[in-house]
């Protein structure tokens, strides 16, 4: 027997569960109607989206987010098996959902995985003491003063975009970004003009990324981003325009506007690299910017120049 492609559409329009299906890159192609009820997300909202940023919010049962640490659909791209997992999601509605999910990959004739669905099923709301554990999540990765993602968050960025780079072929860049003179700035105008100045940075910063970059605060008045770019020569118009938000954000203290300059060494993933290594490589071209005269942007040496750049060949 044959069922025609519109009777199957029809059926996983229908199906009494959730199902969504990715791309290998984890962007969802298709969004079923009880995913709809389920989420409160409409297909029209999820279609097109990439998975980490659709807003859900995957986390295991001990409140550890799916999409940083270990991502199921990832690793049915990777094993090509099926597998199960019992999981919360965030409602589009603010509260958490526990669902039981199914990840199936979707294999073309030469068994290599072309997409992947997820069926889920609802188990029941997320109770009370569970919040906690979210509300811990949110404390553990996420810098106080300036509510960016912290240290621990950048690093497990980083991790998910090396386990990208060498699975899926999706390169990225790094950002190390220092405020330029700031103990000055602290001793001139004090420790809390020093604070207003990091927050207005940081929202300036928030307001200006594509969702894909993850901007964070790495220390002090130190903030590394992590880009996903086809090529090194695309990282130079982000730095550029960080620059460029940093140079026009400000406080007023006593009537008067202070700014501050930042200088950003910016470099591109390499096939040898650890995230140890790609975030030192990035820190001394910050180095060099400083030595150079600050309130610029230093690249790897072969990258073509746009703006207030320089290049420094420091392999
Ligand atoms: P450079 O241009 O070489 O980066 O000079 P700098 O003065 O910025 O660098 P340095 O590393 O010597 O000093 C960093 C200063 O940043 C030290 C401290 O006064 C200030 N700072 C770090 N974290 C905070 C913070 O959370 N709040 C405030 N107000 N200041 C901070
Ligand atoms: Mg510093
Ligand atoms: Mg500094």
């Amino acid at each position: 027997m044959e069922l025609k492609e519109e009777n199957f559409r029809k059926i996983a329009d229908d199906l009494p569960f959730g199902l969504y299906i990715v791309e290998p890159d984890r962007t969802i192609v298709y969004w079923n109607k009880e995913a709809e009820q389920i989420t409160g997300y409409k297909r029209e909202e999820m279609v097109g989206k990439h998975c980490p940023q659709s807003g859900l919010f995957h986390m295991d049962e001990e409140g550890r987010s799916l999409c940083q640490f270990f991502c199921p659909l990832l690793a049915t791209v990777e094993s090509g098996e099926k597998s199960k997992a019992r999981v919360t999601f965030l409602h589009k509605n603010g509260y958490r959902i526990l669902i039981d999910t199914y990840f199936v990959p979707l294999k073309d004739e030469n068994g290599e995985t072309k997409h992947v669905a997820e069926i889920f099923e609802v188990v029941g709301p997320v109770e009370a003491d569970s919040r906690l554990v979210e509300n811990l999540h949110e404390i553990a990765f996420h810098d106080s003063l300036t509510e960016l993602p912290n240290r621990l968050y950048m690093e497990s960025i980083l991790k998910v975009r090396f386990y990208e780079y060498h699975k899926l072929f999706r390169p990225f860049a790094v950002m190390f970004m220092d405020i330029d003179h700031f103990h000055d700035f602290n001793i001139k105008y004090g420790h809390v003009a020093g604070d207003m100045m990091l927050k207005s940075f940081a929202d300036s910063i928030k307001e200006n990324v594509r969702h894909e970059d993850v901007i964070g605060r790495w220390g002090g008045e130190e903030f590394v981003g992590v880009c996903p770019v086809p090529y090194e020569k695309d990282a130079v118009p982000i730095a550029n325009r960080l620059r460029d938000v940093v140079n026009q954000a400000y406080i007023i203290k006593d009537g008067n506007k202070l700014s501050v300059t930042v200088s950003i060494g910016v470099t591109f993933v390499r096939e040898e690299d650890t995230l140890k290594s790609i975030v030192d490589r990035a820190d001394r071209l910050l180095f060099k910017a400083k030595q150079a005269g600050r309130d610029r942007i230093m690249i790897d040496a072969d990258v073509p120049l746009v703006g207030k750049i320089e290049r420094a060949d420091i392999r």
